[in-house]
């Protein structure tokens, strides 16, 4: 039997790069997203859609996800992945950065489920996973605004899930610690970056984006009546 659809926000590179390819390994069509739609097409996966997309823009994320149910049926997995952090301190941070963050990481994350949640509450089947950080539910410093956001993800996921359930759809979060992707470069304090670099040197390594994509691979691959609602993963070293 044909596997269903899936879409991955955010998936130009790190985790939603390597979700991609885990779940195309395993017979999943794609719907890819994100700004830099070269990076999307130089996967080169097989029965794959990439489209440009700013997640922030409900108008676009929209006509994209209609163009991939025409070709490969109704979204059965949403992996809303896409996110920023631009680390600073409450007081010296330019506003910009955490409207940024609150617009990708909070309201993009709510767009893709708002588009999705009516055809999933409709067929009584369906998976919304939400990438969510150690970040969500633990603080760090300079993190005021980027902690915000995940913490956001965590409560609007926790409502979600009790709202969606009757109806058999589930809302999984995925909460890593550090993972080496692009995510450090968005920060534009280089001291605060230089920071986090010793850290994760002195944890001797951070996970690989691989490790992240494993556990939305298991999550997702549950019977459809198996809820694990939420999976956080760190090194063993990260306290
Ligand atoms: P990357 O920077 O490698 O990936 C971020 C992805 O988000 C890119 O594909 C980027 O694509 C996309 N993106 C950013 N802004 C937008 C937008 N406006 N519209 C559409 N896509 C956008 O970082 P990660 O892989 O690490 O991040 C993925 C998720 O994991 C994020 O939500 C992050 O917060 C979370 N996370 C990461 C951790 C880490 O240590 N790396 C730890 C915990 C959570 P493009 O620029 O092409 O649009």
């Amino acid at each position: 039997m044909s596997k269903p659809l899936v879409v991955i926000t955010g998936a130009s590179s790190g985790i939603g790069e390597a979700a991609a390819r885990t779940l195309s390994a395993k017979g999943h069509p794609l719907l890819l997203l994100a700004r830099r739609v070269d990076r999307l097409e130089a996967l080169n996966l097989p029965n794959t859609l990439c489209r440009k997309v700013d997640v922030t823009d409900i108008t676009t994320f929209e006509s994209a996800i209609t163009e991939a149910e025409a070709k490969f049926g109704p979204v059965d997995c949403l992996i809303n992945n896409a996110g920023v952090m631009l680390l600073g301190d409450a007081h010296t941070q330019d506003p910009a950065e955490w409207n940024t963050m609150l617009d990708v990481n909070v309201k993009g994350l709510l767009n893709g489920i708002h588009l999705v949640l009516a055809g999933m509450r409709e067929r009584k089947c369906g998976t919304i996973i939400n990438i969510s950080s150690i970040a969500g539910f633990k603080t760090f410093p300079n993190h005021v605004a980027y902690c915000g956001t995940k913490f956001a993800v965590h409560g609007l996921s926790e409502t979600l899930r009790e709202e969606v359930c009757g109806d058999d759809v589930r809302v999984i979060v995925i909460s890593p610690g550090a993972v080496e992707t692009e995510l450090l470069s968005h920060t534009t304090r280089q001291d605060i970056k230089d920071g986090y670099g010793d850290w994760k040197e002195q944890m001797g390594g951070v996970l690989k984006a691989q490790d992240v994509a494993n556990a939305i691979e298991y999550a997702y691959g549950q019977p459809q009546n198996v809820h694990i609602r939420e999976i956080a993963l760190t090194t063993t070293r990260q306290p």
